[in-house]
């Protein structure tokens, strides 16, 4: 496996970085997990677009552009002969000192892996996710806005620890005021009487790529959305519910803190969408 790493392709065992990088001190980096199907690269655009906002929101100026980016994640794809991968781009402050100045770090370390995709158990799809709201609230809006996909991911672990102590698969996260936000790497979606339900971006949830697809999807097949403020309690009552993300897709959720979600197994609406969905991933994409 080689690694793109500050401009070149070097062997998984060298792709080393200083512990003086405040990535690592500091969480103080951006990130995109980006997906390849069958060597098309999916919402190539949105996911260094959004790399871009990120970095911009930390005062963290990318040494390459957004071609340069796309440049080098098709060739870290070739060098690897992946055709359907999971690629993470980071980018970091760079070396420091151990101060939190980050004037001290001269360059941003860039780095790209691609790997084959791991996959979520078919059973997810066919069965549905288990999942509990955690006591661990998403991050405050005004602290450290989820809008920007940063290194920092303490919150949504300690949400994630939750969801494994509790034997479910993920958490849903509440923003501050207690209205849900979004899991721990998904955005959430409920259907109501026919219509999509998600919580607006001004709750504090990423702007995922994979929801912004199926909101768009939804409105060509006719089916209503709705970006409203969601409460737990509407969250019981919904008829059907699922998460969306690069990984993920679309993966249905079937029981909410031990309550069963509508007939107690994948909605229609869910499976019609991610049908959709994967037709949209075989065409919608950067050919390499
Ligand atoms: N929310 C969080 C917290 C995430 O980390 C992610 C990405 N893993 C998502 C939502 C989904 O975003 P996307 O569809 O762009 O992958």
């Amino acid at each position: 496996m080689k690694i793109f790493l500050n401009g070149e392709l070097v062997k998984r065992e060298d792709a080393k970085i200083t512990v003086f990088d405040h990535g690592l001190l500091y969480g103080d980096g951006v990130f995109e997990g980006i997906r390849s199907y069958g060597g098309l690269i999916f919402k190539l655009k949105e996911h260094l677009d959004r790399l871009f906002v990120s970095a911009k929101a930390i005062g963290l100026v990318i040494p390459m552009n957004e071609k340069e980016l796309a440049d080098a994640i098709i060739k870290t794809l070739k060098e690897n002969s992946l055709r359907d991968a999971y690629i993470r781009l980071v980018v970091t402050r760079g070396a420091g000192d151990l101060g939190l100045d980050p004037r001290k770090c001269k360059r941003p370390t860039i780095f790209i892996i691609s790997d084959k995709i791991a996959l979520y158990p078919e059973e997810y799809y066919k069965n549905g996710l288990e999942i509990i709201i955690a006591n661990t609230r998403r991050n405050i809006k005004d602290a450290l806005n989820p809008q920007i996909k940063s290194l920092n991911y303490l919150n949504n672990i300690l949400a994630k620890i939750e969801a494994i102590k509790a034997d479910a698969e993920e958490s849903i996260m509440l923003s501050s005021d207690g209205y849900v936000a979004e899991c721990t790497g998904d955005n959430i979606f409920i259907i109501k009487d026919g219509a999509l339900i998600t919580p607006p971006l001004d709750v504090g949830v990423l702007k995922g790529v994979t929801r912004l697809a199926v909101i768009n999807l939804a409105k060509k097949e006719k089916i209503a959305v709705n970006e409203k403020m969601i409460k737990p309690v509407d969250l019981y009552a919904a008829d059907e519910c699922f998460l969306t993300g690069t990984a993920a897709e679309i993966v249905p959720v079937t029981k909410i803190d031990g309550k069963s979600i509508g007939s107690g197994g994948p909605g229609g609406v869910t499976l019609r969408l991610l049908t959709g969905f994967r037709e949209l991933t075989k065409v919608d994409g950067v050919r390499y």
